[in-house]
């Protein structure tokens, strides 16, 4: 398997906020001709039997995978843990406390709508009816089922994105501390989407420089919707820090077109791809 076409690495299901159960996620990924595909649902690992299942019946190789949410310098930094062993002990207890963070960030986030007048129980019920842990992109959901804004899109840019009338930065551990976790559970540590977050082309590299120093292992130098500028910047980080490469899609759900399942561009050569020894 070299082509990453065939691989993607970065998806989700309703176990957090994709719109796919496991098991249809592993049909989509079959029909869009994917060999080898990680669920990482956001802080759970709860779809994973059900994803690994849903492979053996449909000859969908399932890497088993997450994306924890961490912080570095109090800007929200995602890490894909893959190949983690999902009975890890202290992976479970550890994503036992994001649950209840973003529990506990969800009401303050309601309670913050409720005073600007939305029906912020009414939100709040809503978010929890839903079978994965809870995430803005429920809330967003939520707001444009009510009628409170056109468009998801609109959800993060009037009130659930950094600066707007409902955030709240939430307090997740320390970078470190979640690269330690998914390694102590047998995983490779990945940078997910290294262009999505606000720093500079010096502060990013300071990123990589700690998280390879936390024993990060890899960088998904190939992410959705990225264009071919950002992944050629990618492989280079991932070539001057040493670190192998990752392709993920970060599928959510089948409507929307910016990030299918399974259509990646090839990883540069110049990467080790980091599926390599498991090929
Ligand atoms: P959370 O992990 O609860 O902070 O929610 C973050 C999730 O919201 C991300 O994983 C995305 O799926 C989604 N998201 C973040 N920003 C936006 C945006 N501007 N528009 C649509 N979805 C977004
Ligand atoms: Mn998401
Ligand atoms: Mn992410
Ligand atoms: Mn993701």
């Amino acid at each position: 398997m070299t082509h990453s076409a065939a691989v993607d690495l970065h998806a989700h299901s309703n176990c957090s906020d994709g719109s796919l159960s496991p098991a249809e996620l592993v049909q989509h990924a079959a029909a869009a001709g994917v060999a080898m595909l990680a669920l990482t649902d956001h802080d759970t690992v709860a779809g994973l039997e059900e994803a690994q299942n849903a492979g053996g019946r449909a000859g969908v190789r399932i890497v088993p995978g997450v994306e924890v949410s961490a912080s570095w310098r109090s800007q929200a930094i995602h890490v894909l843990g893959l190949w983690i062993d999902p009975a890890s002990a202290r992976l479970r207890s550890a994503l036992g406390s994001q649950a209840e963070r973003r529990r506990v960030r969800m009401r303050k986030i309601c309670a913050a709508l409720s005073d600007l007048g939305l029906p912020g129980a009414a939100l709040l019920a809503a978010v929890e009816a839903n079978p994965g842990l809870p995430t803005r992109s429920h809330l967003a959901a939520a707001l444009v089922e009510g009628g409170h804004v056109g468009r998801t899109e609109h959800a993060f840019r009037k009130y659930l994105g950094a600066g707007r009338a409902a955030h709240f930065a939430a307090e997740w551990p320390a970078l470190a501390e979640v690269v330690a976790w998914i390694r102590d559970a047998g995983g490779i540590a990945s940078l997910a989407h290294p262009a999505r977050y606000a720093l500079s082309a010096g502060g990013r590299r300071q990123l990589l420089a700690d998280f390879v120093a936390a024993g990060g292992g890899a960088l998904e130098v190939v992410t959705g919707g990225n264009g071919a500028q950002h992944c050629e910047a990618n492989a280079m980080l991932a070539m001057q820090f040493g670190l192998l490469g990752s392709v993920g899609s970060d599928f959510h759900d089948p409507r929307l077109t910016w990030n299918p399942l399974g259509r990646l561009a090839k990883l540069p050569d110049c990467v080790v791809p980091v599926w390599r020894s498991h090929a």
